[in-house]
Formats: structure tokens, C-alpha cells, sequence
């Protein structure tokens, strides 16, 4: 076994190793830099040495981990390892091809360790099937190998080694596809992760744009599902369409058909990430079919195509920035949920209560007419008299039950527009003045799985309906404490959702 000035190589390759496996999590630290110090130091020595493969596949290990740190070490890796190219590049060799040649991305990395020591070692078991151990240490190979380390250390500067994503790219990709299936990584901003998306496309080289594009076209539907409560990051995934769209709808393209892009968002970010780099696409010409459909590469980044994406993209996107950030108009839902002699439709409405899949198209709509009409009723001076005035107060309590049951049935979750408005109107009734104690005595109507429903058309239209589900008092229906009850659960609900601190912006 090889001596390296007195460390045995088997010492050595398992602290790279450990570096390697590491970088994931690592964070600058002075023992870390200190190997790759030495390692660089011992190639720098003389880069042109028939030992130097130990050193280069030493740095290529931790090349990734010393790309990340940016700090100390990564300088002299690299003035190391042109040197050792520019070294050992020069010398002749018999062999047709090398194993660099066909190193084809981390994957391969991983191999590594245990190679330099079968290499170094004469008497060690030799798997390797298409090379020799002598060809691992031809000098070309060995400078071919430098520039692996290098293409790592600096992505996209070598061009004549087999083509793989930049340690940035991988990340994207992992961070992008965690977020996309619902567990981010720690550390995740989701909607800054989302938002930088529309950024890329915007100051995309054209070359990188359709790959940038189809990124966007991946994460816009997260965009528009209503988990993204933040009207910016839509705006700017729009801004980096609307960019790039004029350049691409002059295009024209005489393919007979176009490739077929994946509906599934991760996948789809993936190849658009692949797309966005000059090693990605080399990478993507090597094997077609690995991502996508297999088409060939021209088609898949051509501008009459791309064209059609960033229309139908900007299509998507502006249709769910409407629906989750305009004010909405609801005066068209009086003729739905109103009778024709102005009584509550309070079948309706009790069915629409249900906390089932099918009445989730509802929920936003219903939950905000019937808040606004609350608060337009409890605003007018007339409630009316006798007979009427308690028509008006009945209706109103039904109304903040609506209102209240409709904000949990929404999904994934009310979006901005409609919340903001129900979110002020609840906020003022859970202000209002109430007594100390209920005037009456028997419970409030449950209001745990929108249980009260069972009670609701009774109270409301005693005469209608039979009493059922507990009848409970018209009082404790009406009861003023009941009601600062429900408005307040459903502020917190929506705080909760939207964050407190925003009250101002509202
Ligand atoms: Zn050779
Ligand atoms: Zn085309
Ligand atoms: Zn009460």
C-alpha cells in the first residue's frame, strides 16, 4: 500500500471520503479546509508526478465540498489542478480511450474511494471492466480527471469532459421536487423558492430561457393552488413570462409536431432545470430519453413551441392571480341563496354546510356573501320591527354560522381575497360588545364538525321545519356571547393562515 510521507493512502482516502459524503451538510470549517489544503499542496508540489493521480482523485472527491465553502482552500485546489492538466496532458499515451472519458457525473463519484485504492495498490482485486488499472494512471487520464475537479469547482469552463449539472443545479432540483410533493426541505422559503423561479426566467440568457420557462410552467400550478398566499410571488412568475414572450411569438418552426411535456411538476422542473445549463443540455443529448419523452433536444427548446408554453403559462397564471387576489363580486349569489320572497334559502345553504368534497366549489363564494350580507344587515339602522326585526336577527346569526362553516370547508384554503374580507368583517364581530353571562340557559349549538346544521333550518323557519339536532334556544342561537364565540375562531383561523402581523396591509 502506497505511503503518502508517512499517512498510509488508506488513511488519507477515508478522510476525503468523509468530506465527500459530507458536503451536503457541511458549513466552512478549518479542519475541512485544511485537507483540501494539503491535498492541493502535495499536487502543487510536482503536478506532473506519476503519484499525481492520487491527488487529483483526491480533490475531485471534495471538489463539491470545496466549491460550496468558497473560502480558503478553493483558490489553490484549483491553481493545483490546472497545473496538473497543463502537465500531464502533454505526455503520449497508446490508449484509445480513458476512463475520464466515460465518468459520467456524481454518481460515478461515488466509486472514487474505492478505486484510488484498487489503483494504487498492485496487488489489490481489479473489478473495473473496461479499463486497466495502467490506464487510470495514464498522465492523460490522470489530467482528464483535473478537469473533471475543475468543471466542478467552475461549471460550464471545461468543455471536454463528460457533461454534468453544477452542485447549484442538483440542489435546485432536490429543494424544487421536495416543495413540489409538500415536505420543503428545512430552511425552504416556499413562496421565495417559487418567486426566484420567475426571476431566472426574466434574466435568462436566450439560451437558457426555454429550460428557465418550463420551470416556471412546473411551478405555476403550486402558484395557483392557494397555498401561495403571497400575491408577489405570482406577480413576478408573470413578470418572467411576459418578458420573454414577445421574442418567442414572432417564431416559427416547421417541426411536424412538438414533444409532449410532462404533468407532473416535479419531473417538469427537473427537465427545465436540466434545459438551463450548457452541461444539462449536452447532458440531455447524451441520453433523451432519460428525462422527458426522449425528444431530441431541438424540438424540445424550440421558440414556436416555447411560444405555446409561455402563452398557455401566462393563461394559468393570470387566471389564478385573479381568483385568489381580486376583489370578488358576490351580488350575482343573492339570486342563489335568497328565495324570491327574500327569506334565506336555508336548505340550500344547510346542504352547502357540509363539510364534503363536493361543496368545496362553493365554500369561498357563499362564505363571503353571507359575511358581507351580515355585516350589511347589523349596519343598517332598520332591523326592522316586530315580526321582521326578528326575521333580520335570526338571519344574521345563520349568516356568521355560514360564514364561519364556509372558511373550513374551503380547500386547500380560502385565498387571500376572499379571507381579507371575511378576516375584517369577523374581526369587528368578535369586538362587539357582549355580556358577562348568556341569558339562557341550555348549550350553544355545537359547532364542532359543523354539528349546528342539524338545528339550523328549525330556528330559522320554525314554522318550515321541524325542530332537530338538540333544539336548541332561539336565545342561545341568537346569544351574543355564541356569536363573539364563532367570530373569534374564525379570526384565529385566518390568522392563522395568513400570518397577524399583516393586519395593516389589509
Ligand atoms: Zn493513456
Ligand atoms: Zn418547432
Ligand atoms: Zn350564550
Amino acid at each position: 500500500m502506497t505511503e503518502t510521507n508517512g499517512t498510509p493512502l488508506h488513511d488519507l482516502v477515508q478522510s476525503w471520503e468523509e468530506i465527500q459524503d459530507e458536503y451536503d451538510f457541511w458549513a466552512p470549517d478549518g479542519e475541512h479546509d485544511r485537507t483540501v489544503l494539503d491535498c492541493a499542496a502535495r499536487l502543487a508540489a510536482d503536478p506532473g508526478a506519476g503519484d499525481a493521480y492520487v491527488w487529483v482523485l483526491g480533490l475531485t472527491m471534495m471538489a463539491p465540498c470545496t466549491n460550496r465553502s468558497g473560502v480558503g482552500s478553493r483558490a489553490e485546489a484549483e491553481a493545483a489542478l490546472r497545473a496538473a492538466d497543463a502537465a500531464q496532458r502533454v505526455r503520449p499515451c497508446d490508449h484509445d480511450t480513458h476512463p475520464y472519458e466515460s465518468h459520467e457525473g456524481h454518481h460515478a463519484d461515488a466509486a472514487l474511494p474505492d478505486l484510488l485504492l484498487r489503483i494504487a495498490d498492485e496487488r489489490a482485486e481489479w473489478y473495473e471492466q473496461d479499463h486497466t488499472r495502467e490506464t487510470w494512471r495514464c498522465p492523460r487520464n490522470v489530467a482528464g480527471f483535473a478537469r473533471i475537479a475543475l468543471d466542478i469547482l467552475r461549471p460550464g469552463e471545461v468543455d471536454d469532459v463528460p457533461p454534468r449539472l453544477s452542485l447549484q443545479d442538483r440542489e435546485d432540483i432536490e429543494a424544487l421536487e421536495a416543495l413540489l410533493e409538500l415536505y420543503p426541505k428545512a430552511g425552504t422559503d416556499v413562496a421565495d423558492e417559487i418567486a426566484s423561479q420567475g426571476g431566472y426566467l426574466y434574466h435568462a440568457e436566450p439560451a437558457e430561457r426555454p429550460g428557465r420557462l418550463q420551470v416556471v410552467r412546473a411551478v405555476s400550478w403550486h402558484a395557483v393552488s392557494g397555498m401561495i398566499q403571497d400575491r408577489s410571488v405570482l406577480d413576478r412568475l408573470i413578470s418572467g413570462v411576459e418578458k420573454v414572450l414577445p421574442d418567442l411569438a414572432a417564431a416559427t418552426c416547421d417541426h411536424a409536431q412538438h414533444p409532449k411535456l410532462s404533468d407532473h411538476s416535479t419531473n417538469a422542473a427537473e427537465l427545465g432545470i436540466v434545459l438551463s445549463s450548457p452541461a444539462g443540455r449536452r447532458l440531455y443529448e447524451r441520453n433523451p430519453g432519460h428525462y422527458g419523452d426522449g425528444a431530441p433536444l431541438e424540438q424540445l427548446v424550440c421558440p414556436a413551441f416555447m411560444a405555446d408554453v409561455a402563452r398557455q403559462t401566462l393563461t394559468e397564471l393570470r387566471a389564478g392571480r385573479d381568483k385568489l387576489f381580486s376583489p370578488r363580486d358576490t351580488s350575482h349569489l343573492d339570486a342563489e341563496y335568497l328565495r324570491a320572497d327574500g327569506l334565506l334559502d336555508i336548505e340550500k345553504i344547510t346542504d352547502r354546510l357540509r363539510n364534503v368534497s363536493w361543496n368545496e366549489r362553493y365554500a369561498d363564494e357563499l362564505g363571503l356573501w353571507a359575511a358581507r350580507r351580515y355585516d350589511r344587515l347589523g349596519r343598517s339602522e332598520d332591523l326592522g320591527q316586530g315580526l321582521e326585526r326578528v326575521r333580520r336577527v335570526r338571519e344574521r346569526a345563520v349568516l356568521l354560522l355560514t360564514a364561519h362553516q364556509a372558511m373550513t370547508i374551503s380547500y386547500p384554503a380560502p385565498p387571500y381575497a376572499v379571507a381579507r374580507d371575511i378576516l375584517a368583517i369577523m374581526r369587528t364581530a368578535a369586538a362587539a360588545p357582549r355580556p358577562e353571562r348568556c341569558a339562557h340557559t341550555d348549550a350553544h349549538p355545537p359547532l364542532d364538525a359543523g354539528d349546528f346544521r342539524d338545528g339550523m333550518p328549525h330556528f330559522y323557519a320554525p314554522d318550515e321545519f321541524p325542530p332537530a339536532g338538540g333544539a336548541h334556544s332561539v336565545q342561545a342561537w341568537t346569544c351574543a356571547r355564541f356569536a363573539g364565540t364563532v367570530a373569534e375562531k374564525c379570526v384565529g383561523a385566518l390568522e392563522n393562515l395568513y400570518g397577524q402581523d399583516d393586519e395593516d396591509d389589509w
